[in-house]
């Protein structure tokens, strides 16, 4: 009831956009603040979404626990599938792949990390992919998938999974659960603003129809436009792009042929990359370049030309600009999704980011005192994840040994942020990798990228050296052996989604 309300609680939250963002963060907010406190969300259907986020990773699966959604439920509605990871195809080099899996590789023994036993290994005789001694990689290659549950035990209990899913049916989705526990959508452009003389705060925003909707939290879900964050607040942009060159996509959806991969597909192109989405009723397909590599006449014929079936629709063109907004949160605005910034959807990261935020501002959630301590912690905390995945992100470009375009030769040659350039001199002398603070990819992420692209440390850590050479190769490959075991009992992929959800694939 709104009389439980501290007299200073927020009691009006609009939300401007209505895109994943905008309604990842009503459908959170309304599940989990108190009682009393009104939200709106205002969408404009002439603008329509960007509607092209279609792969996530694993920490989606606490958003969906956290505001109540069911992951069956979910995935029928948004014609999911299940991802393992991603597929790397020509990016150390032409004619090479490698899978970044979800969950480790491996496991460690008598305290020495799995991927330095694995190095040492590699050192006294030829090593399969380290890519073998993961549950989730191992499952992918052979095209299956299996749901691990509380009582799994090693090594299936290691197996990690997201979802890939369509970004429109699954904006819908959240709307529906939104409106259904309060939320209240108004249809509409924004043409302006109002804000406070004094404090500068946006104390309201007026539709082209003239109706003015006034709140006391305002949440910029407006896409790469910003209209509040940037439009009204200033917040600034700081711009990545000297470390992530690509400013374009080029889009298309494509008939299914077969039964969905349960992995996501990156190729490296001349100019940048391609990725391969598989859902249930069709694949998502898509070319990040660099405008100045490539044209979009040139991107969307490259993109047409390697389809696995029939174009479902005219290719999209989209541009972008990487990098953060300087402050997310700025008065009483807070900008979630693509108005807060765009690193490159290379690792499947953006959503990650909205979710990221909703889960900050709920910690820090303010009250119409707007104590700036909360506000400049949320800043700062929004400011490592960033900075954390685009590092990650420019390890991809950075690690190439491709030479066969300026686009890659430009991408070795270029100076990376400080932060980066640490963790790779402590990998390449020993292999070492130390997951900071709050970092999102752990170790085995890092460690499936370089090795993949043909990075390997000049040694490995001294005391991976200390188990006897024998009794190390042994359990390795007993290990080995148990992951091929695993994934060889597990269902396909189109199996599991046929059971479960009465999916459509070619074995039906
Ligand atoms: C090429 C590409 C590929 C991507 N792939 C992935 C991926 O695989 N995984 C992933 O996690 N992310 C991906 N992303 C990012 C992902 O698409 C976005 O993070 C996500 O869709 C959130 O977008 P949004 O809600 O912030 O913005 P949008 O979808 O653009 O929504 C903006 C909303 O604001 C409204 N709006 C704007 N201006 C006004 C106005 N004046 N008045 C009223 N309403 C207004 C619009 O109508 C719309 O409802 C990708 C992005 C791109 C560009």
């Amino acid at each position: 009831m709104s009389e439980a309300l501290p007299p200073d609680a927020i009691r009006e939250i609009v939300v401007v956009g209505g895109g994943t963002a905008g309604w990842m963060a009503a459908s959170a907010l309304v599940t989990l603040l108190p009682q009393g406190t009104r939200i709106t969300l205002i969408e404009s259907d002439e603008i329509g979404i960007v509607g092209v986020g279609e792969a996530t990773i694993p920490p989606i699966r606490a958003f969906n626990r956290m505001v109540g959604i069911g992951e069956d439920e979910f995935l029928r509605a948004a014609q999911g599938t299940f991802k393992l990871g991603i597929e790397f195809v020509d990016w150390g080099e032409k004619g090479r792949r490698y899978f970044h899996p979800f969950g480790p590789h491996g496991q460690d023994l008598r305290g020495v990390d799995f991927h330095q036993l694995y190095l040492s290994a590699a050192k006294r005789r030829e090593m399969p992919p380290i890519e073998q001694w993961s549950m989730s990689a191992v499952a992918a290659a052979q095209g299956r998938f299996a749901r691990p549950d509380a009582a799994a035990r090693l090594p299936f209990s290691q197996l990690d999974y997201a979802f890939h899913f369509d970004a429109g049916l699954y904006a819908r989705f959240l709307r529906g659960i939104a409106e259904k526990r309060g939320v209240v959508r108004r249809e509409g452009k924004i043409t302006r603003w109002e804000q406070d003389g004094e404090t500068g705060h946006v104390s309201s925003v007026t539709l082209a129809s003239g109706e003015q909707i006034g709140g006391e939290l305002f949440l910029d879900c407006s896409g790469f436009r910003g209209l509040l964050i940037e439009g009204a607040l200033e917040a600034g942009y700081e711009e990545w792009t000297h470390w992530l060159p690509c400013d374009r996509a080029v889009a298309v959806p494509c008939a299914l042929a077969g039964d969905p991969d349960p992995f996501t597909r990156s190729t490296a192109r001349a100019a940048g990359w391609q990725w391969r989405i598989p859902l249930q009723h069709r694949i998502g397909n898509g070319i990040v370049y660099s405008s100045a590599h490539m044209s979009a006449d040139e991107a969307a014929a490259l993109l047409l030309a390697s389809l696995d079936g029939e174009a479902l629709a005219e290719p999209r063109q989209l541009s972008f600009t990487t990098g953060r907004r300087k402050l997310a949160w700025s008065g009483n605005v807070v900008a979630l999704g693509l108005s807060s910034g765009f690193l490159e959807p290379l690792e499947s990261t953006s959503i990650h980011l909205i979710q990221s935020g909703i889960q900050k501002l709920l910690a820090l959630f303010p009250d119409r005192l707007f104590d700036p301590v909360e506000r400049d912690e949320y800043n700062r905390q929004m400011q490592d994840v960033f900075e954390d995945v685009r590092d990650f992100i420019i390890l991809h470009y950075k690690a190439s040994r491709r030479d066969d375009s300026d686009f890659w030769r430009t991408c070795r040659d270029m100076a990376v942020p400080d932060s980066l350039a640490g963790k790779l001199a402590l990998w390449d002398a020993k292999g070492r990798l130390f997951r900071e603070g709050r970092e999102l990819f752990g170790t085995a992420s890092w460690v499936a990228v370089l090795l993949g692209q043909g990075i390997t440390p000049a040694a490995s850590e001294p005391i991976a050296a200390a188990p006897p050479a024998d009794w190390v190769d042994d359990v390795l490959a007993q290990m080995h052996r148990s992951y091929a075991h695993f994934a060889g009992h597990m269902p396909t992929h189109g199996e599991f989604l046929r059971a479960n959800f009465d999916a459509r694939g070619s074995a039906q």
